[in-house]
């Protein structure tokens, strides 16, 4: 009997990191006339593998709809991901071709859940699955399992140093969902990046939850500029970009040190969520508006080409006007290059879901909308800026007359791509995942 199957990631890239672990501990087990397929809607994929997401109650209904979409379409369902753990049984109990269902923390055995299942009954199987238990330490892969590397076509792959968080932000339910930090050791990451650049990887993509504090459930303190230092040593041709530098314990002699890191992409990733200090207190974050401006003022006086993305929260309980305009003057003393944001949603098991202080949707999208003309304004006078300037980037598409171009300090999949005419690339071939020079 084959068994052809693909795949669906819903949301984050250490998500989509867990996905190529499983696609490969399939395609790798023993069964006979596995045929993977790129795309799920294809008639021959008889099992889709959806890997969801739960971070907000919107990534919750994406993933209903999307397992009930490919439910009516026939397709047999093999359901993972941050949706197993808090999943609504009876929904599941609706659906005429769910197959599987297996915890991220048993993907290494994802085939043996497959092919020698011995449950009588999936759904005695389900209610035996653990639901929610903040005390586990978290899962995390190792350089021994291989992966199914889906974006080294396009020339980058996302490297999880440590899964999942410490720090118990009042609107976050990740914690709750996967548990306490764990980092993989130092040399399990070096083994894993020089095996992804000996596969023509020319960008790594360092992500976490918490990337600032990569070490301290290992080490017993943060050693992510260790880390950086052994993936400087590594005598070969790539560069990389650190994704979540948790702004509470970064320094300013951090930063100094980035600045002698040659392979360091000057992108600088810090999720802020909010400026106003009161904010911060009631969201558990544990910085202040100071020590962020020191940081933000080093960041744009020492890199010159420095990319700065974070994330914003409007409206969280307890944000007036004066709050909101702190956040407003914020953005545009710093000019970010992306935000990230969206309107504070209460989350049922989120700590900040018991504050005061609330206001509605609509009203908080009120807040939103200002937020973006702000943003929209500055990107516009960027873009301006840009105009006949010469960059480097990596083709990610293209036909016979234009090139859609992912420029080098632009992060994949979070940031736009430059939509170009073919004339407009001035050296390089026009294939994708090739780095180009080109003009906008
Ligand atoms: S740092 Fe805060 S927001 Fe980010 S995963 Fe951890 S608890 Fe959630």
């Amino acid at each position: 009997m084959s068994f052809c199957f693909s795949s669906i990631n819903l949301w984050c890239s250490k998500n989509l990191v867990d996905l190529e672990y499983i696609v490969w501990e399939i395609m790798s087990s023993s069964k006979e006339n596995i045929k993977y397929f790129d795309d799920p809607e294809e008639d021959d994929v008889q099992y889709v593998i959806i890997n969801t997401c739960w971070f907000l109650s919107s990534s919750r209904d994406e993933a209903e709809k999307t397992i009930k979409y490919y439910d009516d379409l026939w397709k047999k369902i093999i359901l993972t991901g941050c949706y197993v753990p808090v999943r609504d049984d009876d929904f599941l109990k609706t659906l005429n071709n769910l197959y599987r269902v297996f915890p991220i923390e048993q993907s290494e055995t994802v085939s043996k859940k497959i092919f020698d299942f011995k449950e009588k009954k999936l759904q005695n199987y389900i209610e035996n699955l653990e639901r929610l238990n903040d005390t586990k330490k978290a899962f995390i892969w190792s350089w021994k399992n291989t992966r199914f590397p889906f974006n080294s076509p396009y020339g980058y792959e996302f490297v999880k140093i440590s899964e999942w968080c410490d720090n118990r932000c009042s609107f976050c339910i990740i914690p709750k969902i996967r548990w306490n930090q764990t980092s993989r050791p130092i040399d399990d990451i070096i083994i894993e990046i020089k095996n992804l650049v000996n596969l023509w990887v020319k960008e790594i993509e360092i992500i976490s939850q918490d990337t600032t504090r990569y070490g301290t459930d290992l080490y017993g303190e943060a050693r992510l500029f260790e880390l950086l230092e052994e993936i400087e040593k590594i005598d070969l041709d790539f560069r990389y970009r650190l994704f979540y530098l948790y702004p509470d314990i970064l320094t300013l002699n951090h930063l100094k040190k980035l600045k002698n890191f040659k392979k360091f992409i000057p992108y600088f990733d810090l999720p802020v969520q909010h400026i106003n200090t009161k904010i911060l207190k009631r969201m558990w974050r544990f910085y202040d508006d100071k020590h962020i401006f020191a940081l933000f003022d080093f960041i744009k006086y020492e890199f010159k080409d420095a990319f700065l993305h974070t994330n914003f929260i409007i409206w969280f309980p307890w944000e007036w006007e004066l709050e909101f305009q702190d956040l407003l003057d914020f953005a545009k003393k710093y000019e970010f290059d992306s935000v990230s944001m969206f309107g504070y949603h209460d989350e049922v098991l989120a700590s900040s879901s018991k504050l005061d202080k609330k206001v509605n949707d609509k009203i908080i999208q009120k807040r939103v909308d200002i937020m973006w003309k702000v943003l929209n304004k500055i990107y516009t006078k960027k873009e301006k800026q840009r105009k006949w300037k010469e960059f480097i980037g990596f083709i990610h598409n293209y036909d016979d007359k234009k090139v859609y171009v992912r420029c080098e300090y632009k992060a994949p999949e979070l940031d736009e791509l430059d939509k170009i005419p073919i004339q407009n690339i001035i050296s390089g071939n026009i294939k994708i995942g090739e780095k180009v020079k080109y003009h906008i």
